[in-house]
């Protein structure tokens, strides 16, 4: 399963690590044990700033490690104890990338995993802060309950995303079951307030 999630992970981070420059301000919609959160602030740059959220005391406690074992434990990255849906009452600023790996964080506990209606209403303001030329990666993990309702209610909200206003891209592990990882990357092409 590893190598699976390497996978499709990897992807993601290529996908704004080609975006993201110093300076830039961007978004980690659920910061669990911090492997985003510390690619975006290197990805930012002294500049830069992150938005990082989660519900969990563990996630912001195992994400402070991480971000000062690599000395980036810096008032420019805010870590957020709040759930993504309030995304508007932290982040006023337009956003040049962003991530969401959703599903429970590994090692922890089960029950404080992320919803679809949550998760879409995150998704839609993270769009909106979404700077033209902005990038959003979705990783969904449709194998544990409730997760495959998650992917379909996302698949549906980035499929009927306006053509002439985001590119959309969806990736699959294409040789393994349904219930195997998968990735949404989209950019924002045009700004239609
Ligand atoms: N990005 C993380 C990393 O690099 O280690 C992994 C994230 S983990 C798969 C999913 C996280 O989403 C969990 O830590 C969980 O607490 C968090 N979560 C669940 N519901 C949430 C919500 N409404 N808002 C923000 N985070 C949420």
């Amino acid at each position: 399963a590893l190598i699976n999630w390497f996978m499709v992970a990897q992807l993601g981070h290529h996908f704004l690590l080609e975006r993201l420059q110093d300076g830039d301000i961007a978004l980690d919609g659920t910061m669990g044990n911090g492997h985003d959160t510390l690619m975006l602030a290197e990805a930012v740059g002294s500049q830069g700033k992150i938005y990082a959220f989660d519900v969990q005391t563990q996630a912001l406690t195992n994400t402070r490690e991480r971000l000062a074992a690599a000395n980036l434990l810096d008032e420019r990255i805010k870590l957020i104890q709040d759930g993504h849906q309030n995304i508007y009452q932290h982040v006023k600023q337009p956003i040049q990338g962003a991530i969401f790996n959703l599903g429970y964080l590994p090692g922890s506990d089960k029950e404080l995993i992320t919803q679809t209606n949550t998760t879409l209403e995150a998704l839609q303001q993270t769009l909106h802060l979404l700077a033209v030329g902005g990038r959003l990666v979705i990783v969904v993990y449709p194998g544990h309950p409730g997760g495959q309702e998650e992917k379909e209610a996302i698949e549906n909200m980035a499929s009927q995303l306006n053509p002439s206003q985001y590119k959309v891209l969806k990736i699959n592990l294409f040789n393994r079951p349904p219930s195997a990882p998968g990735v949404i990357l989209i950019e924002k092409v045009v700004d239609i307030a």
